[in-house]
């Protein structure tokens, strides 16, 4: 079997093909250990492609990337993102078809990651709670067809239990949300798999290759050989970021960004394919890289490395990761802007190091000062008008403004390295704490601790719409406009 480049280009699209020596056989077939579902070795084949995906796509190669994940990868694929805990999470009881309640640490489940494209109607509210938890009631009739199928996909995966937001968070209960907010890392990260629809913009549309058949594949023989279609998406040196999902509505949507990014163990359903994505490996049904795990070929789902740099961050500028993972998340779309904050916790909470102070309104305490420069350097931006809801300190619920110093005040992509890069970690204010006496109380905060870098005496700095530059502050000389 042979991997070529050759392209028949129409004005529409790049259609690609294998080049295969025989007569290409369908996936269940070709792979006798997947066909017979009883063992988890890779066997003796060499990574190859032209494999013939079938129309429906095939459980037992679902439980075996799985299984194979969970016993050669052993705790790699592990991850250890966790932040509230919580001692009972709601799940999908696939066999029984309810609504079940169990502590985490008993219960192994999969967590669904799709778009909603619009209000959910089935979804839990407290008038149906308790309709919800009797064992029959969650029917196809009231499901829409994206959750039906992902019950199916999690039965397929030998799994009995799925967490889906609309159906395990009570939506009309803000006190219920906020908690479980707070337990997001935890239901994502801690999932075996988390399936993502990426195929549909709307829940009811469902997963092609489960409840919808997919399309055939392009297969064509010429003289002496055949041409299999490639479902592989576009990646060369230069196209690179063209990944499975590249055009896809689920990556461009605000919740999806940390759903996808706390997850593990990813299984991806796309409108050809479905694949598999780990910490350590990559594998789909159109090319076969089912072998050890030492040779496995590791590709990112969005072509981003900030997951990557989330787990291993020894090496990182950690101001630059934090403005990297606001300028990724402030250019997807969301269904309801006061949730901006909130669908961007858990990472910000993984984010946290160890002794750090976490955030106010989404700004980093420990470097407020560069964060609130990243504010006002973005003064043309739109005010985000809504109010953020959050807990109080007597856990209750409350609301406020979105404050207009913060980046989740205004609308717009946030671009905050720059300040970084301009400045050399120096930006020359000083903050103070009011106090119930006289006076103010300075803070003495801790100044950014970057790497070194090789600037001119002085820093500059370019504001937008500005055509002179703004001279920053000597170097070494921290807060010497402002004392
Ligand atoms: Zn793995």
């Amino acid at each position: 079997m042979l991997y070529t480049k050759s392209e028949a280009v129409d004005e529409e699209k790049i259609v690609r093909f294998y080049i295969s020596a025989g007569r290409p056989q369908n996936l269940s077939s070709i792979d006798a250990p997947l066909a017979h579902g009883t063992s988890l070795d890779w066997g003796p084949t060499q990574p190859h492609a032209g494999r013939v995906r079938p129309a429906v796509v095939d459980d037992s190669l679902l439980r075996r990337w799985k299984d194979g994940c969970l016993k050669e990868h052993g705790g790699t694929c592990d991850q250890e993102f966790m932040t509230g805990r919580v001692p009972r999470l709601r799940f999908v009881d696939v066999v029984e078809r309810c609504i079940v309640e169990a502590a985490p640490d008993t219960v192994i489940w999969t967590a669904l990651s799709y778009c909603w494209g619009g209000p959910q109607l089935h979804s839990l509210q407290r008038k149906n709670l308790d309709d919800y938890r009797v064992p029959g009631s969650l029917t196809d009739r009231i499901l829409p067809q994206g959750i039906i199928d992902a019950m199916r996909v999690t039965r397929g995966l030998g799994e009995r239990y799925i967490w889906i937001d609309s159906l395990c968070i009570i939506q009309d209960d803000e006190k219920d949300k906020l908690e479980l907010l707070a337990a997001m890392a935890t239901i994502y990260a801690h999932a075996v798999v988390t399936i993502i629809n990426a195929a549909s913009d709307k829940v009811v549309e469902g997963m092609p290759g489960t409840s919808r058949p997919r399309r055939a594949q392009q297969v064509h023989q010429m003289k002496n050989f055949w041409l299999v279609e490639s479902l592989d998406p576009v990646h060369d040196q230069w196209r690179w970021e063209r990944g499975y999902l590249h055009g896809t509505t689920w990556n461009t949507r605000a919740w999806t960004f940390q759903e996808g990014l706390l997850s593990p163990r990813c299984l991806v359903i796309t409108q050809d394919q479905v694949y598999w994505q780990c910490k350590t490996a990559s594998w789909c049904e159109d090319s076969c890289w089912e072998v050890p795990a030492d040779k496995a070929i590791y590709r990112h789902y969005s072509g981003s490395n900030i997951m990557r740099r989330l787990t291993d961050r020894t090496e990182e500028n950690w101001l630059t990761l934090y403005g990297d993972v606001l300028e990724a998340y402030s250019k997807r779309g969301l269904g309801f802007e006061s949730d901006r904050l909130n669908a961007v916790q858990a990472i910000l909470d993984v984010l946290r190091r160890d002794g750090e102070d976490g955030y106010f309104w989404g700004m980093p305490r420990g470097h407020m000062e560069m964060a609130l420069a990243e504010s006002f350097q973005n003064h043309r931006k739109s005010r985000r008008e809504c109010e953020a809801m959050f807990m109080g300190d007597g856990n209750e619920v409350q609301s406020a403004p979105f404050p207009s110093w913060s980046w989740v005040g205004w609308h717009g992509v946030t671009n905050m390295k720059s300040i970084d890069t301009l400045l050399g970690g120096r930006l020359g204010l000083k903050f103070y704490r009011i106090t119930s006496g006289p006076g103010l109380e300075a803070l003495v905060e801790a100044p950014f601790v970057g790497p070194e870098r090789d600037f001119s005496p002085f820093s500059y700095m370019k504001w937008e719409g500005v055509d002179d530059d703004v001279i920053g502050y000597p170097r070494g000389l921290t807060h010497a406009i402002v004392d």
